[in-house]
């Protein structure tokens, strides 16, 4: 076992597992790399980290200042998690339409919380464009000072994958990796795997996977940013072109519904023990795609990107599933086996 003077220290270096149904499927390897592993339990903890690191760095960032975000959430857990253990405050925007779970975690961390409602990028009242403007005053009137994270727009959260994920992908495959995919919330880890591993071998195949009612799918095969549809998966889904992902090096996108998601998802937890939030199964979906596409006998990589309780009350939760008119596993119907 590893052992670490800060919990700082236990971000990345997470495992592979491989992903039996879908391998099978498809007669390829397909992998997940197991991001919920993380200390705030998610892929985002990577970007707080080095988003932290680097504006302490740049001076920007002091002991006692406050680090400032919108998230839709767990890119604010990773900050707080990363702010209890290096001294920082945190304070975090969020659309108040996200899952509690993720709301009750960052007031358990000690951040402060400011809800807003979920409106669209180009509203002033949008929760990214909140938390900049919150971030500008605090910098004038607290002492410390505070900072805006930015993670859209911030390339040092690409860098995170640039320099830890995708190498650690490339290592943990010895090289024998042909495919990667994940869907995007800021592009930071699709953009940062998929130059890590171009610039290894430039024949591995990167595929975008898109979540219905986000434009990126468009822009990659259209060439324009344009939405239809939605979906109930949080975190992910893009409707501009961020920093982080200019010059993404993305050779195929795919678009993928709710209903084509959430069975992975279902699948999963009864049958390989793996409890996963909805982006997942968007990226698995994505990998068993591009597996199909490139034929048996490839090694496929994707992101499982948070874990699966910080969702209970929605992607498990029966009444919840049948009000988006989405399918109902038949074990969630039933019930937990034990009542508490
Ligand atoms: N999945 C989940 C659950 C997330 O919270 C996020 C980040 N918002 C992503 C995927 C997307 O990661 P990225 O911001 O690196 O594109």
């Amino acid at each position: 076992m590893n052992r670490f003077s800060s919990v700082v220290d236990a971000i990345g270096n997470t495992p592979l597992i491989r992903l039996r149904r879908a391998s099978e499927l498809t007669g390829c390897e397909i992998y997940g790399k197991a991001e919920f592993m993380n200390p705030g339990q998610s892929v985002k903890d990577r970007a707080a980290l080095y988003i932290i690191n680097d504006a302490v760095a740049r001076g920007a960032l002091r002991p006692g200042g406050i680090v400032v975000e919108g998230t839709a959430g767990n890119t604010g857990i990773g900050l707080a998690v990363v702010g209890n253990a290096l001294g920082f405050r945190s304070v975090i925007v969020i659309p108040e339409t996200q899952a509690q779970e993720k709301k009750d975690a960052l007031v358990l961390l000690g951040a402060e919380l400011v809800q807003v409602p979920a409106v669209a990028y180009a509203d002033p009242n949008n929760y990214v464009k909140v938390s900049g403007r919150l971030a500008e005053e605090l910098a004038r009137t607290e002492a410390a000072g505070a900072i805006w994270a930015n993670q859209f727009d911030n390339v040092a959260n690409r860098n995170a994958h640039i320099e830890t994920t995708g190498p650690e992908i490339w290592e943990q495959t010895g090289g024998k990796v042909d495919g990667f995919t994940c869907a995007v919330g800021t592009g930071g880890t699709l953009a940062g795997i998929a130059i890590a591993l171009k610039e290894r071998n430039p024949a591995v195949r990167i595929a975008l996977s898109d979540p219905l009612g986000a434009a990126l799918y468009s822009y990659y095969t259209a060439g324009v940013l344009k939405s239809h549809g939605s979906s109930i998966t949080e975190g992910i889904g893009q409707g501009r072109i961020t920093a982080n992902l200019e010059e993404a090096p993305i050779d195929v996108a795919y678009e993928i519904s709710d209903e084509e998601a959430l069975p992975i998802i279902f699948d999963l937890l009864e049958h390989e023990g793996l409890c996963l939030g909805g982006s997942s199964g968007i990226n698995i979906a994505g990998a068993i795609r591009l597996a199909r596409e490139m034929g048996p006998g490839h090694t496929i990589v994707t992101i499982l990107a948070d874990y699966g309780t910080r969702y209970q009350s929605k992607l498990f939760n029966p009444a919840f599933l049948r009000s988006k008119d989405l399918p109902v596993p038949g074990w969630l119907e039933r019930g937990p086996a034990v009542e508490a």
